[in-house]
């Protein structure tokens, strides 16, 4: 083919793609023009995961008669008029592409009065064509419906996923501006149900409770400090994070927003994991909500066509000073903590004391000497933590900063005291009968899985998206291989997008897997699925779960610390099947009080 210039139309659907990825990006860009418009009420309303319909209405400024055509042409847009401004950008939007975008692939239609006309404008633009432009009665402010997104692109429309996951994208994406914008009164409704409301009372801590669920907020506590950078910028960091005690598998609960813009930013959200180290196990993350504020021309938000993404001007600077923060407010916890333990009693009067060490999962040496401890500073001391509750029958009720989240399963293993490490691979227990010697890595696989498998039941795999997408290419019958999976390995959480002639964008893996390189993830995955090619879809299934908990569990030689160990050991004694690995090797061997005894010929 000779090389010619494309059609304009091909040129929009191209552009168009790296705007509106899915039906919750639209919504994203809507949104994003409702509060820039400053809108008090913003009302989202979504059918089939947004597919068939998505409707903003805002109380916003509106659009003047003269501008509405002009809104939805592509570069066109009120908040920027040369690149000079690009250094201090106030808005949400500033590329002018969004509205041309979603004209491209859907049919859409608009009705805008502006605050200063008497009349409202009605336009109906079908896959970029303009089919109707009448002026028409309506309040001020901006009604945007989007309908039949994706009917030109079918590529695109195949590549959806299932409606359940769009929901909940479009659900996310409402939440998190929510909260960045307490004092606007969201509404969503999906498939006519009201899912999402807030007061727009301009308290954040009201629509964290919405969003989070009254019990986690709770176990949250308030960051709200100035970080002075060293050149002089003042960064804000407000917001919530959780107590060590309330953590999760992945780090979809770290929620970040720069500047009142929801981003993605792998060095940020280690910088607030990074505020835990030591209070929080290998794999486990907080919860936290955080608002960002720096000076516009900090950060430079053009970057990502979707905005998703910042860079500061020096992410080093931010990185600590949001680590700061967030280690501040867990420090001044911990330590208003472990005043509040010291006036409790120590012993409770007829008690056995052998009976309460094992309710409380309180280790005997450990207690002894925890007066002489609680005057160190707390975070040296992880144990702190557990200290204050040790009176607690329940331990999950406690604040141990490992054991599982949610409602305490049955206990299946007995209590067992963590004594130490061997090898840097097996750790060596106490039990009430004897001596109990655990594999690391097969113990956590184990606890990985049931963790997976019950979140997959409820539908709740969850996923993260790769920072930027890799790009495997694979040769052709394993391709082949990988698209016959595409279907269950979307539903595990990888979200695999065809990028030319056997070659895949990696764009999401399981949230399990975030730390790792995703292509040599997916590569073991494809070499998994060749290996044995059993029919049958539960059985392929299972073995990329299977595959996927063993890429996450820590390895044989890793070094774990006492508390690291002591969390792990907490989970497994409450796995259903706390014996075997998922492939079915023993995690932990034991050995009797009396076995001990008759080997040291101490019997008989
Ligand atoms: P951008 O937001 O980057 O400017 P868009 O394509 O999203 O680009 O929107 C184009 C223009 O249309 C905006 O600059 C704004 O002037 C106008 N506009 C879009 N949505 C609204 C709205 N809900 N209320 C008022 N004006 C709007
Ligand atoms: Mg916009």
């Amino acid at each position: 083919m000779p090389i010619r210039i494309l059609d304009e139309d091909v040129v929009a659907r191209i552009a168009a793609g790296e705007v509106v990825e899915r039906p919750a990006s639209v919504v994203k860009e809507l949104l994003e023009n409702s509060l820039d418009a400053d809108a008090s009420n913003v009302h989202i309303e979504a059918n089939s995961g947004g597919q068939r319909l998505i409707r903003v209405s805002d109380d916003g400024t509106g659009i003047p008669a003269n501008e509405v055509e002009l809104a939805f042409t592509r570069h066109a847009t009120s908040k920027l008029r040369s690149s000079d401004d690009l250094f201090s950008i106030k808005t949400l939007g500033f590329r002018g592409e969004a509205l041309a975008s979603i004209a491209a692939v859907s049919r859409i239609n608009v009705v805008s009065r502006h605050r200063s006309e008497s009349s409202g404008t009605q336009l109906k633009i079908e896959g970029g064509q303009l089919l109707q432009h009448n002026r028409a009665g309506a309040p001020e402010g901006t009604v945007i419906s989007v309908e039949n997104l994706f009917y030109n692109t079918p590529a695109r429309l195949k590549f959806l996923k299932a409606e359940n996951t769009e929901k909940r994208q479009i659900t996310t994406i409402v939440t998190r501006y929510a909260m960045a914008y307490p004092h606007v009164r969201f509404t969503l409704m999906q498939d006519s149900r009201e899912v999402f409301r807030s007061s727009g009372s301009g308290r954040l801590g009201d629509v964290v409770v919405q969003v989070m669920g009254l019990d986690n907020f709770k176990r949250m506590v308030e960051v709200s400090s100035e970080e002075r950078l060293e050149n002089g910028n003042v960064l804000r960091v407000q917001g919530y994070v959780s107590e060590p005690g309330l953590h999760r598998t992945d780090r979809s609960r770290i929620i970040l927003f720069v500047n009142g813009r929801s981003i993605l930013d792998a060095g940020l959200t280690h910088a607030v994991t990074q505020a835990y180290h030591t209070l929080l196990m290998t794999g486990r993350y907080p919860y936290a909500v955080l608002m960002i504020e720096t000076p516009p021309d900090f950060v430079d938000v053009n970057v990502h066509p979707t905005k998703a993404e910042v860079r500061f001007q020096d992410a080093n600077m931010a990185f600590v000073a949001v680590q700061r923060a967030v280690r501040r407010t867990v420090v001044d916890l911990a330590s208003t903590q472990s005043v509040q333990m010291r006036q409790q009693p120590i012993f409770a009067p007829g008690v056995p004391l052998k009976k309460r060490w094992e309710d409380s999962g309180y280790e005997p040496a450990q207690r002894e000497s925890s007066w002489q401890m609680d005057m160190e500073l707390p975070l040296n001391d992880p144990g702190g933590f557990r200290r204050q509750s040790f009176d607690d029958v329940d331990e999950a009720q406690t604040a141990i900063p490992y054991g599982p989240s949610g409602p305490a399963k049955p206990r299946t293993l007995p209590m067992l005291r963590v004594v130490g490490q061997v090898g840097a691979t097996y750790i060596v227990t106490e039990g009430p009968a004897g001596m109990y010697l655990i594999d690391q890595h097969a113990a956590h696989e184990r606890i990985l899985y049931e963790q997976f498998m019950e979140n997959y039941a409820r539908q709740e795999t969850l996923s993260q998206l790769t920072l930027e997408a890799q790009v495997i290419h694979l040769p052709a019958a394993e391709a082949q291989l990988l698209e016959a999976n595409f279907l269950i390995l979307a539903s595990l959480g990888f979200d695999l997008e065809p990028f030319g002639p056997n070659s895949y964008a990696i764009r999401s893996l399981p949230a399990l897997l975030a730390d790792q390189d995703p292509a040599a993830v997916v590569a073991e995955i494809v070499q998994d699925l060749e290996r044995d090619q059993k029919p049958g879809h539960e059985s392929i299934e299972d073995k990329i779960i299977k595959r996927v908990c063993k890429q996450a569990a820590v390895k044989a030689g890793q070094i774990l610390s006492l508390d690291e160990m002591r969390g792990l050991i907490r989970q497994l004694e409450r796995c259903q099947s706390p014996l075997t690995c998922p492939h079915g090797r023993p995690t932990l061997l034991h050995m009797s009080t009396d076995q001990l005894a008759r080997e040291f010929g101490r019997m008989g």
